[in-house]
């Protein structure tokens, strides 16, 4: 694939104005191709073919939807491979990542939701003289806006209970990662979902993603994205009274208490911090070690970073691949910089001119893990989210210390505890003000399970009931015996 196209009604289109804007593979700075610059006039369009669809959509039943779902999920396992290919282009990550996480849970996610609509629940409430119903019906037209770091997964995750719910579809992927959206496109026309059903517009936030918030004939938003997109977006929609979920940034805490067998634990407190070059919003970027176990930690921690492979994606062993763009790489390393200026000290990593990736091309956006010791923990680059392979490591004496700390940004997404005593680390997690952590693992996720954010990481819960919860309205129908 190279130069992608919207999806409406059943037709691949340019943007109507043709205007279109590039998409760069970070890993080689080279173009792929070009997305359409789409603006309100095709969300229109997109929504009009949503809006048509809807009627017969939403009598199709459940038994049919989950069929749809499953002849999704076989069509995109057939052909994996193009997934991980697109992928690696979009975002520069490694093909172990591509193949394990993205490809294996965008299948997974629409099988999910199949297997799961098939238990779902019909609530019924007898009282005296009359029997309660509870129906759901879908919300209508829904609006999907995803961004770069896990395209195909994360757009998944919610056009498969969108779907099933019987809800139409018009999605927008992040403008740099255009391409396993398109995909997912042609697979659904290949296996012939019926036209308008999905619908897909490419384009920049501020204008084609604005304008899916702000039409008004779209009637549930679901965004996943950065906690400022995420206030534009409430701020919009909210007056109009649309369904929401916001699912929005993090600065996750991984606390290692003094009992942790550190050796055993060290590859997966690795992990938690660098998969996908710190680009996923689960990602712990700072790590509270007990004091007596610091120094032990720090040198442990850094040299297992240091074994870390980055360079070319398409090698099986390489760990991290490129950051999504130079852009974001600047941002990142403004951030190693201010480090410094903020007192703390590199233990490894630094900035690509201090430690750069070698043999990697000019103009790709590769940056080495970096990780900081000697920051206060209320320090802007302990506080903010850099999402990307920066760490910083604190030290703390007593749970009073360790919870003021990790409880002290306006985020609460993730987290994980690394502890030898599973009793102790499950206490200490209900203290965590988040809405998910974990203890002595990191992205162990049953898909069941409840997955959102408190404070400014976000606003509802996705996953198994929660997400079939969203994309429904639920109707009670009280009748009298
Ligand atoms: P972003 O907020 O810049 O963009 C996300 C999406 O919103 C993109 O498709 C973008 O084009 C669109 N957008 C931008 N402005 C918009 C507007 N005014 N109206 C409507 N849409 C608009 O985020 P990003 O840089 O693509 O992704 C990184 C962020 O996403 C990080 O903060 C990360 O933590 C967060 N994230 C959160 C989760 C989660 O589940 N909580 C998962 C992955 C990523």
């Amino acid at each position: 694939m190279a130069d992608v196209l919207n999806y409406i009604d059943g037709v691949f289109v340019a943007s109507h104005s043709n205007a279109t804007i590039p998409n760069i593979n970070p890993a080689n700075g080279t173009t792929i191709g070009s997305v359409p610059a789409s603006d309100a006039i095709d969300v229109d369009l997109a929504t009009k073919a949503a809006l048509r669809a809807l009627p017969a959509w939403k009598t199709t039943s459940f038994e049919e939807r989950i069929n749809w779902l499953y002849a999704i999920a076989d069509a995109l396992q057939e052909q994996s491979q193009t997934i991980i290919a697109l992928e690696m282009e979009d975002t520069g990550k490694p093909v172990s990542l591509a193949r394990n996480i993205d490809a294996f849970r965008s299948v997974a996610n629409f099988r999910f939701f199949a297997d799961h609509g098939k238990q779902l629940p019909e609530p019924k409430f007898e009282m005296d003289q009359a029997t309660n119903y509870v129906h759901r019906n879908p919300i209508g037209v829904v609006g999907l806006i995803t961004p770069w770091n896990l395209p195909l997964y994360l757009l998944s995750w919610k056009v498969a209970p969108a779907l099933l719910m019987g809800n139409t579809i018009v999605a927008k992927p992040s403008e740099m990662t255009p391409q396993t959206a398109t995909f997912l496109a042609k697979v659904m026309d290949d296996i012939g979902l019926p036209k308008g059903v999905f619908n897909l517009v490419h384009g920049l936030g501020p204008q084609a993603g604005q304008a899916i918030i702000e039409h008004p004939d779209i009637r549930g938003i679901s965004f996943t994205g950065g906690t400022a997109t995420g206030k534009i977006v409430a701020a919009t929609a909210a007056p109009m009274f649309k369904k929401l979920s916001l699912e929005l940034g993090g600065k996750n805490a991984t606390i290692v208490l003094d009992d942790a067998p550190l050796e055993e634990m060290m590859n997966s407190i690795v992990r938690a911090s660098f998969a996908n070059s710190g680009q996923i919003c689960l990602c712990g970027s700072r790590i509270f070690v007990d004091k007596s176990r610091y120094d032990e930690f720090a040198s442990s921690f850094t040299w297992h970073v240091e074994q870390l492979k980055v360079g070319n994606p398409h090698d099986e062993t390489t760990n991290m691949g490129s950051l999504i763009s130079v852009e974001h790489r600047d941002k990142v390393e403004s951030y190693i910089n201010l480090a410094v200026e903020e007192g703390g000290h590199i233990l490894t990593g630094g900035t690509s001119a201090q430690h750069p990736v070698t043999n990697v091309p000019e103009g790709s956006a590769f940056l080495r893990p970096t990780v900081i010791g000697g920051l206060p923990a209320h320090s802007r680059c302990a506080t903010e989210e850099i999402f990307g392979p920066v760490v910083t490591l604190h030290t703390f004496d007593t749970e009073t210390d360790l919870l003021e700390m990790v409880n002290g940004t306006n985020y609460g997404l993730a987290g994980s505890i690394w502890t030898g005593d599973k009793q102790r680390g499950h206490q200490l997690a209900t203290k965590v003000e988040t809405g998910i952590i974990w203890v002595n693992t990191w992205l162990h996720r049953d898909l069941r399970t409840p997955f959102g954010g408190v404070k400014n990481s976000g606003v509802g819960r996705e996953g198994g009931d929660w997400s079939l919860n969203f994309f429904s309205e639920l109707l009670n129908v009280c009748v009298h015996e």
